[in-house]
């Protein structure tokens, strides 16, 4: 196992030390729109880093200037990241620096006040999920329930090998999706204290959509 990560019952906690450092400032208060946005593209990208750290590998023949050598390349299914609207797209951009060719997948779900049932109002993913390897991100994984509902949504369309990247959990929310999707695994940052009242995570760091397109 990684060991800059922590494992807890198929939750990878990356406790990088930039990771965490980038992280603090994103929870300040101060912390301004244009900041936040940079700070979680940077992010993104190590926390990429790490949840692609077992994508197998192979060997092909190359030449160097100096002698021929079997050298690593990815192999196995491609990667396709999946952004669940509007927050996860924050953590698209950096993971995309870093895998400029992955597809990307957007999914967006709200949940009806008088149901409770997350409707889907945008669907959009490559048409062959069965053939990827898919990580699902989105930055706060509070109640589950939105990211339990995409994830269903996206093993009806054949997915199969599907991890979940977020920036911050809840316990709470990591139970509700483990007990839903017990082999699709978390990675995270953190996981702060609890939900409050109105479902946000507490320490938390706010209305993560808000904060990084400035709409509060
Ligand atoms: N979504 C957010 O953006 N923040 C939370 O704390 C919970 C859900």
């Amino acid at each position: 196992m990684n060991k800059h990560a922590i494992m807890q019952s198929n939750v990878t906690v990356i406790d990088h030390p930039l990771v965490q450092h980038k992280l603090t400032l994103m929870r300040r208060k101060e912390t301004t729109t244009s900041d936040f946005r940079k700070l979680l593209r940077e992010v993104a990208l190590l926390l990429a880093y790490e949840v692609t750290r077992d994508l197998p590998l192979t060997s092909e023949r190359i030449e160097t200037p100096l002698a021929p050598m079997d050298a690593p390349v990815l192999s196995g299914k491609k990667l396709c990241f999946v952004s669940i609207l509007r927050a996860g797209n924050g953590l698209l951009d950096g993971m995309l620096d870093l895998l400029p060719s992955a597809r990307v997948g957007h999914v967006g779900l709200y949940r009806d006040p008088q149901t409770l049932v997350a409707v889907e109002y945008y669907y959009k993913v490559p048409h062959d999920l069965e053939n990827r390897r898919l990580i699902v991100v989105d930055p706060m994984l509070a109640t589950g329930n939105t990211a339990v509902a995409a994830i269903q949504r996206l093993k009806e369309d054949n997915a199969r090998t599907i991890k979940y990247l977020c920036l911050l959990a809840a316990p709470e929310g990591i139970r509700g999706f483990h007990d839903a999707h017990p082999d699709v695994p978390i990675y995270t940052a953190a996981v702060d204290q609890h939900l409050n009242d109105h479902g946000y995570i507490v320490p938390g760091l706010g209305d993560a959509g808000d904060r990084l397109y400035g709409t509060k």
